[in-house]
């Protein structure tokens, strides 16, 4: 793989850009791997990735039944943060907002952090109560975040009207190390480097049918025909529930569209991202100047891959108060995704009933901001059976009751 760097642009400048090679290479299926991940998202590429960079396991092959990152990680409206309540969720978002930090230099693809910060918008008592007590868990965790008072809020959005008539703002969680990143980005940045460690990234193959021998897995039917391997990664969000109804056993989750939309593109107005869960809207501007819009789930289970007209208007209509200049903008569009969502809003990293087939999915409506730490500990578990990362996350805490409930933090809003 040539390296990217600023030699490399001059260099290619100067020949009419003739010599940059493809960014992944596009193999045929071998017959068997050591590992194969069915799910090229971010978290099935970041999985593969740290398991070539960790633990040197690099006999791997990557199963999409579309393209790379055509799946929520190329739908999502990217917020990226950290300041969950509970001890497990702090633990591995701030991994894995740590490791955004620096991961455009690890692998040497430029994904557009933007550290711009998150503001969680606080607009009823309630609201300012448990965000206190996030922030007071925040300081114990060592995630930094702190309450901020609505004068701090307007001064960080100047746009936004604090005084509105039903929801007041009446101040913000703020986390300044929060932001954004380019999604595709994201998955194209660990394809490049899991295809450079010799990694197989398999596209336009569906798994249809996952092939056990005595309780153990040995791998999988696709439209490519059989492939065969040691271990299994199952990482597909939205489908989940399909490929464990493959394995034989069902996943405590369910399946929804999400939706976002964006505007025109205006001059810059806004610097950081704002939430507003009371009235169930967020919203950020994208480099190219939109308003990129974000709103709540489907009432309903579903797979179809799109937006709804209703969606587009509780939205808007909902920012509307905080926010009056968006009466004015013209919408562009919009587009949805299908997400999983577990019973106490937090993820699923587990073993699953079937020998050497693991699990990675209940990341619901807010798994964009996980890749890298979800790879980092996901690849931990499939390598050695266990990680400090994922441990509270098997799927047998239904079972037992001992639920992670990230229901305010993570079940509305990103
Ligand atoms: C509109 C919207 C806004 C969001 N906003 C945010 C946000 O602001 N911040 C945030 O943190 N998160 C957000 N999310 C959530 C986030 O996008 C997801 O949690 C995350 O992208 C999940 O990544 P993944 O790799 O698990 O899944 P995906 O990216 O969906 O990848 C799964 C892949 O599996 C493939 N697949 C499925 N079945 C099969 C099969 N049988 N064979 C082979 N391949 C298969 C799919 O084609 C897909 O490419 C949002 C989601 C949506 C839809």
């Amino acid at each position: 793989m040539r390296k990217y760097s600023a030699f490399a642009i001059a260099r290619e400048a100067a020949r009419h850009h003739s010599g940059w090679e493809r960014a992944w290479r596009s193999p045929a299926p071998k017959p068997s791997y050591d590992v194969i991940i069915v799910g090229a998202g971010g978290h099935g590429l970041a999985s593969a990735y740290y398991l070539g960079k960790n633990f040197g396991i690099t006999n791997v092959a990557v199963i999409e039944k579309g393209w790379l990152g055509g799946g929520n990680t190329g739908r999502n409206t990217t917020i990226i943060r950290s300041n969950y309540l509970q001890d497990p969720s702090a633990a591995i978002y701030e991994k894995s907002r740590s490791l955004y930090e620096t991961l455009s230099q690890d692998l040497n693809y430029n994904i557009m952090f933007s550290p711009r910060g998150v503001i969680m918008l606080a607009q009823t008592h309630h609201e300012v109560r448990g965000y206190l007590r996030t922030a007071h868990a925040n300081a114990l965790q060592g995630v930094e975040t702190r309450f901020i008072d609505k004068h701090e809020v307007k001064k960080l959005v100047p746009i936004m009207n604090i005084e509105g008539p039903r929801y007041p703002v009446l101040g913000g969680l703020w986390q300044p190390r929060g932001g954004t990143a380019r999604h595709d980005a994201v998955a194209w940045g660990y394809a490049r480097a899991c295809s450079h460690m010799g990694m197989d990234i398999i596209q336009q193959t569906e798994v249809t049918g996952i092939k056990r021998e005595g309780g153990a897995v040995a791998g999988v039917e696709t439209t490519k025909g059989f492939i065969g391997c040691k271990k299994l990664g199952v990482v597909v969000a939205g489908h989940s529930g399909v490929l464990a109804e493959m394995a034989g056993f069902r996943l405590p989750l369910e399946s929804v569209a999400l939706q976002a939309l964006v505007s025109e593109p205006i001059k810059p107005i806004m610097d950081v991202v704002v939430m507003a869960n009371t009235v169930h809207g967020y919203m950020s501007q994208s480099d190219k100047g939109e308003m990129v819009i974000g709103g709540g789930t489907d009432s309903h289970n579903n797979y179809t891959q799109r937006g709804s007209f209703h969606h587009i208007e509780e939205t808007v209509r909902a920012l509307i108060e905080t926010f009056p200049m968006l009466s004015r903008l013209k919408m562009l569009r919009q587009w949805g995704g299908i997400v999983d969502v577990t019973g106490d809003r937090s993820p699923i990293l587990s073993k699953t009933p079937v020998e050497n087939m693991f699990i990675n999915c209940g990341w619901g409506t807010g798994g964009f901001k996980a890749i890298p730490g979800s790879g980092w500990g996901f690849a931990e578990l499939m390598a050695k059976g266990h990680s400090p990362l994922t441990a509270e996350f098997g799927m047998e805490r239904f079972r037992e009751g001992r639920f992670i409930d990230e229901s305010v933090a993570a079940g509305v809003a990103h």
